[in-house]
C-alpha cells in the first residue's frame, strides 16, 4: 500500500492534515518518509537509554519525540500525546512496564498503539509475559542502531496499513465511522480541557439509494467519490475552517456510512460561524456530477450540534446532529439546520411514524373509508369515494392528513397504495354481492404512485381478480400531479383509459391550470375544491367561479363533482349553477362499509 496514515485519532502525531492524509488525496511521499513523522514515545527509568536511542532515531531521520524516566507519569503522557509507537522499557521502579501495558490493553485509545520492549534481559519468562500483554517486539538493551531503526519502521509499517484498513474508507479514502469516532472524541475531551466549543456537521446525501438503483452501484460509488472529492475540497477552501484549521484537528472530513458524512469542527469561537460553512456545503451541490456522460444532481441536507450544549458525548452528539439533519431533509431537503430540543422531539415522533406506517401494512391496521357521491339531480347515491384510515395501534384511528405525505416521502404510499386498489375493488364487488345497487368506486392515487410502473399492472391484477366492471371505477389524481410531468402523464392516462377505468381530476381550481390545457388529458369527471364550495352562497366572485368552471366542463364533455358540501345553501346553489353531484358532510362523512352499506339501503 503507497500511503501512510496517522495512527492517532487526533491527526496530530503524522503532522498530515486528516483531509489530505488519504490514499486518493493523491499526495506522492513516498510510505519511509511518511513514516518519519511518527510520534515516537519512550518510557525508560534510565535517562541515558532514552537519549541514545533518540540520538539513533534522529539519525535516522525521526524528529518526534516523547520521552519520560518517570513511568508514573507514563499513562498521563499516553494519554495527552497518544503516539505512535511506545518504546517500553520493562524493569522500572514503582510502575513497571507490565504495569503500564496492562493499562494500555484496557484502554479501547490505547490498545492497538504498538509497544517495542527495551530489554536488557534475555529471560524467557519476561518475554513471554510480555508478549501475552500485547507487546509487539523486542529490543536487546544496550541497542542495536541498524537494528533498532529496522524494527521500528517495521512496526510503524505494520501499524500503518491495519490502520488504512480499519479506519480508512476505501471508497473516498476518508476517515471511517471508527476514526470519526475517535477523533470526535477526542476533540470533545480537549474541548473539555479548553473549555472551547466544538460543533459536529452531519451532511445525508437525500435519496442516494435512488441514485444508486437506476445509476447500478458502479456508478453510484463514483458519483459518491467525486462528491466526497468536492467536500473536501469545500472544507480545504473554507476560510473559517481553514482558520481553525492552525489548531491541528480542527477540520474533520469523515464517511461514516453509506450516504451520510460528517465534519467536526472544534475550537469554533460562536455555534454560528458553522452556518457560512454549511452552505457552502449547500453550494457545491448546485452543478451536477457527471458519471459517464450523464448528469446526476443530488441534493443533501446538513444538522449541526454543538458541544456541549447538544450533547457531551460523541453518540449523543451524532444523534442529534443525526436528528437535526433528519428535519432538514423533511423540511424539503437542500438545507441544513442546528439541533434543538424542539427538533428532537418532533424528528422522533415522526421517525416512530416512519416506522409503525412500515408495519401498518402487515396486520391490516390500514382500511378504506367510503364517502357518497350524490347526485344534484335525484339526491340518490350514485357512487362512493374511497378514504384511506389507519387505525394505528396506540393513536387510534388515523386521517390522511398525519401520514400521507409521510408515506409519499418514503415511497411507502407505493404498496399502500397497492392494497387501496386492491381493496377498492374487493369491496366493491362484494357490495354487488350483497344485492346493492352497482356504485362507482373512486380511487386517490398520488404522485408517486402515478410515476410507479407497477400502477397499470396493479390495477389490472387487482380487476382481474375481483372482478368488477372496469367502468365501475373512477382514479382520482390532482391536477398539480398532472401537471408535473404533463406529457408522461398524458400517455399513462391513455392507457389507464384504455382499460376502460373513469378519470378524474381532483382538486381543482387549486392548481393554476387552464380547463384548455386540460383537454389534452383523457377526463371524464372534474372535481371543485372544497376552498371554493365554502362561500359559494355568500360570495359572488366564487359563485362567478363555479359556474364558470361548470359550463367549460360540460362543453368538455367532463361530468362536475362539487367537494366539501356542509351547508344546504351551498346544495341549492350548486343546483342552480348545473353541478352534476356533489360530496360533503351535509350527506354523510366517508364512512366504514358497514355504515355505508346502511345508508345506500335505506334511500331504497
Ligand atoms: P381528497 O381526495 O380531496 O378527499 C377529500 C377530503 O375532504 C377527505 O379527507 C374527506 O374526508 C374530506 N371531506 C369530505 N367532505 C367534507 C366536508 O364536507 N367538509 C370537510 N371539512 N371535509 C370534507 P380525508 O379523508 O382526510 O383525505 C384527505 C386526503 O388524503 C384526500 O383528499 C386524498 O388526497 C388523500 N387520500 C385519502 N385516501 C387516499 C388513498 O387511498 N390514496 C392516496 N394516494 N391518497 C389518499
Ligand atoms: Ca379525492
Ligand atoms: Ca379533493
Amino acid at each position: 500500500m503507497e500511503t501512510f496514515t496517522e495512527l492517532d485519532p487526533t491527526g496530530s502525531s503524522l503532522g498530515e492534515d486528516p483531509g489530505e492524509a488519504n490514499v486518493l488525496a493523491g499526495k506522492a511521499r513516498s510510505l519511509d518518509e511518511r513514516l518519519k513523522t511518527a510520534t515516537i514515545m519512550m518510557v525508560d527509568d534510565e535517562p541515558i537509554t532514552t537519549e541514545v536511542i533518540k540520538t539513533f532515531l534522529e539519525d535516522a531521520g525521526y524528529s518526534r519525540f516523547i520521552t519520560t524516566d518517570q513511568s508514573t507519569e507514563a499513562m498521563d503522557l499516553l494519554e495527552r500525546e497518544i503516539p505512535d509507537v511506545l518504546l517500553l522499557d520493562l524493569m522500572m521502579p514503582e510502575v513497571s512496564g507490565y504495569d503500564i501495558m496492562r493499562a494500555m490493553r484496557s484502554d479501547d485509545r490505547f490498545r492497538f498503539i504498538p509497544v517495542l520492549i527495551l530489554t536488557s534481559s534475555v529471560d524467557a519468562d519476561s518475554r513471554l509475559m510480555a508478549l501475552e500483554l500485547g507487546a509487539t517486539d523486542f529490543l536487546a538493551k544496550p541497542v542495536d542502531p541498524s537494528e533498532l531503526t529496522l524494527r521500528l519502521r517495521n512496526t510503524l509499517a505494520a501499524k500503518a496499513y491495519q490502520d488504512q484498513l480499519a479506519y480508512y474508507d476505501p471508497l473516498t479514502g476518508l476517515p471511517n465511522r471508527r476514526m470519526f469516532m475517535e477523533r470526535l472524541n477526542w476533540a470533545l475531551r480537549r474541548m473539555e480541557r479548553t473549555g472551547g466549543r466544538a460543533s459536529l456537521m452531519h451532511i445525508g446525501l437525500d435519496k442516494f439509494k435512488k441514485v444508486n438503483d437506476s445509476l447500478g452501484p458502479r456508478l453510484g460509488d463514483q458519483v459518491l467519490a467525486s462528491f466526497a472529492r468536492r467536500l473536501e475540497e469545500c472544507v480545504r477552501a473554507s476560510d473559517e475552517v481553514a482558520r481553525l484549521g492552525t489548531n491541528h484537528s480542527s477540520r474533520n472530513l469523515s464517511r461514516i456510512g453509506g450516504d451520510e458524512f460528517t465534519i467536526v469542527l472544534s475550537d469554533i469561537p460562536h455555534a454560528e460561524l458553522t452556518s457560512g460553512i454549511a452552505q457552502r456545503v449547500l453550494d457545491i451541490m448546485k452543478d451536477p456530477f457527471v458519471v459517464e456522460g450523464r448528469e446526476v444532481f443530488l441534493n443533501l441536507s446538513i444538522g449541526i450540534a454543538t458541544h456541549p450544549d447538544d450533547g457531551l458525548e460523541p453518540d449523543r452528539l451524532l444523534k442529534n446532529a443525526g436528528s437535526a439533519t433528519y428535519f432538514a431533509k423533511h423540511s424539503g431537503g437542500n438545507t441544513y439546520h442546528y439541533y434543538s430540543a424542539d427538533i428532537n422531539a418532533r424528528s422522533e415522533e415522526r421517525m416512530r411514524l416512519e416506522s409503525d406506517l412500515r408495519k401498518a401494512l402487515e396486520p391490516n391496521e390500514l382500511m378504506l373509508h367510503y364517502q357518497p357521491k350524490i347526485n344534484l339531480a335525484t339526491g340518490l347515491i350514485t357512487g362512493v369515494e374511497a378514504l384511506m384510515r389507519w387505525q394505528h395501534p396506540s393513536k387510534g384511528l388515523l386521517s390522511p392528513a398525519s401520514f400521507i405525505t409521510l408515506a409519499e416521502e418514503t415511497d411507502l404510499i407505493v404498496p399502500m397504495g397497492e392494497w387501496a386498489i386492491q381493496e377498492a375493488c374487493r369491496q366493491q364487488q362484494a357490495w354487488v354481492a350483497d344485492g346493492l345497487p352497482a356504485m362507482n368506486v373512486a380511487i386517490n392515487v398520488s404522485g408517486r404512485q402515478l410515476r410507479n410502473e407497477c400502477l397499470i399492472e396493479t390495477l389490472r391484477k387487482a380487476i382481474e381478480t375481483s372482478g368488477v366492471e372496469p367502468d365501475c371505477l373512477t382514479i382520482e389524481l390532482t391536477e398539480s400531479i398532472l401537471m408535473d410531468d404533463a406529457q408522461h402523464n398524458v400517455d399513462i392516462l391513455k392507457r389507464l383509459k384504455e382499460m376502460g377505468v373513469r378519470l378524474s381530476i381532483d382538486d381543482f381550481g387549486t392548481g393554476y391550470s387552464s380547463l384548455a390545457y386540460l383537454r389534452t388529458f383523457p377526463l371524464d369527471e372534474l372535481k371543485v375544491d372544497k376552498s371554493f364550495i365554502d362561500d359559494i352562497h355568500a360570495n359572488a366572485d366564487a359563485a362567478a367561479i363555479v359556474d364558470a368552471i361548470v359550463a367549460m366542463a360540460h362543453r368538455l364533455g367532463l361530468k362536475v363533482v362539487a367537494e366539501g358540501v356542509e351547508t344546504e345553501l351551498q346544495r341549492a346553489r350548486l343546483a342552480t349553477i348545473g353541478c352534476d353531484s356533489w360530496q360533503g358532510y351535509l350527506r354523510a362523512r366517508p364512512l366504514p362499509p358497514a355504515e355505508l352499506r346502511t345508508l345506500v339501503t335505506e334511500q331504497g
